[in-house]
């Protein structure tokens, strides 16, 4: 693959990232209560059938009935009771009901759970129902969630909390899980101070680094084994020579700053030096300048140093990639909804952009106002803010009323 100089569409650039880049293969069998956040490497498959047994769905009585409807006037005489994790183990005759619970045995004989709802009277241990015709609706059938031996989850899916859920509730104990991908993250440049330098002793030029922070906190749940690598001064010798250290112990570098074209950018000229440059500039906004590389086997995104610009690349495109190397087949696309725009949006055709917005469900309609001025510096554009406002890049400016797509941040990719 030869560098692209040529600004990449956001989907070209995933596409690229997809195909040129190869998944981790090594892989390690871990206890499913720690694997939440890692990637399955081998489907497994349902141990046993859930439920195990059939389990009643309601509070009532359990009960045969055949062919006819329950005579009001029939009473059925109670010989048993099956609690949740105390089941009964007689079988129940014809004229015979056993007292049963939600998640209970339903008892050998029996074919009808009736919720205690229908139950007209009852004296001593003899009952009396409602009229109530033949129905297994309340009797959840041994295997009806999932049956022994059927996929529970493929290779390639990303263990959320829900998988983690669904192993436990399966009696999986271990999963075999693809390696953590090791992923360093750096930030750029000479005006940068960490949090030990306090607001009064800021000095003129200096800001605080909070790119690096931001990085590896959106990170947090991702399957990598993060490395926080300090911060790389805007000289080329000191790039170089973090870049080559870093690629050295990490699949994955995350640069922050410095792959614009000004003087002081000497990420991208040093991928190029060290390794190969493979693409630089996305049709995003925020994001233009994104340098894409290789230095060895590392991987290596320069993500720009705006730190709005930081974390709309960092969700769009290095997240997505992280997924991809880290062995996630199962989730491919960014999830989108549809809202209605209260606010105009200004938009110049020509690069996709994506806003940030505050969206809120009402009346079942999705309604999403613009944060303000969305100048990539400004963090306080995020104040408030719970998705990005997807502007295609032939739009121009888009009245109130219009109908976007919008990218929610919760559940983006989990
Ligand atoms: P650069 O691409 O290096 O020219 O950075 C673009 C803008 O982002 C500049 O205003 C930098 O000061 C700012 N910036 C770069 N890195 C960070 C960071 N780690 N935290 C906060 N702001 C940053
Ligand atoms: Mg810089």
């Amino acid at each position: 693959m030869g560098e692209h100089s040529q600004p990449l569409d956001l989907e070209e650039a995933l596409y690229r990232i997809r195909q040129d880049l190869n998944p981790v293969t090594e892989s390690e069998v871990i206890a499913t209560g720690v694997a939440s956040g890692r990637i399955l490497a081998s489907t497994v498959n349902a141990p046993l059938n859930l439920p195990p047994f059939r389990a009643s769905a309601m509070d009532g009585y359990a009960l045969r009935l055949d062919e006819d409807a329950i005579q009001a006037a029939q009473p059925y005489e109670i010989v048993g009771e099956s609690l949740a994790g105390h089941p009964w183990s007689g079988t129940l005759a014809p004229g015979q009901c056993a007292r049963v619970f939600t998640g209970a045995v339903v008892p050998e004989g029996a074919n009808q759970v009736i919720p205690q709802e229908e139950v007209r009277a009852r004296e001593g241990n003899r009952v009396f129902f409602s009229g109530h015709q033949p129905s297994e609706k309340f009797v959840r059938p041994i295997g009806h969630d999932v049956a022994q031996g059927a996929v529970l989850l493929p290779a390639g899916t990303y263990l959320s909390a829900f998988a983690i859920g669904t192993l436990i509730t399966a009696g999986v104990q271990h999963v075999t899980v693809r390696r953590k991908l090791r992923v360093g993250v750096f930030s750029t440049g000479d005006e940068l101070v960490d949090l030990s330098v306090s607001a009064q002793a800021l000095k003129p030029g200096q800001i605080y680094d909070s790119n690096r922070a931001t990085v590896l906190a959106l990170l947090a749940n991702e399957p990598c084994e993060l490395s926080d690598l300090g911060r790389i001064p805007d000289e080329h010798a000191a790039t170089e020579a973090a870049l080559t250290a870093g690629a050295e112990k990490c699949d994955f570098l995350i640069t922050s700053g410095g792959v614009s074209v000004g003087d002081a950018d000497f990420v991208t000229r040093s991928i190029r030096q060290l390794g190969q440059l493979e693409f630089w500039k996305l049709n995003l906004k925020p994001g233009k300048p994104l340098a894409m590389g290789r230095i060895g086997e590392c991987v290596l995104l320069g993500l720009p140093g705006n730190p709005v610009s930081t974390i709309v690349t960092l969700l769009l495109v290095a997240k997505p990639a992280i997924r991809h190397v880290a062995g996630d087949t199962r989730r491919t696309s960014l999830i989108a909804a549809q809202a209605e725009l209260t606010t105009p949006l200004r938009h110049a055709p020509g690069r996709a952009e994506f806003q940030r917005g505050t969206a809120e469900m009402t009346q079942g309609r999705i309604f999403v106002a613009s944060t303000g001025d969305q100048a990539s510096n400004r963090m306080s554009s995020f104040t408030q803010s719970n998705c990005l406002i997807h502007i295609p890049k032939e739009a121009g400016d888009l009245t109130a009323g219009t109908r976007v797509e919008i990218l929610p941040f919760e559940g983006l990719l989990a």
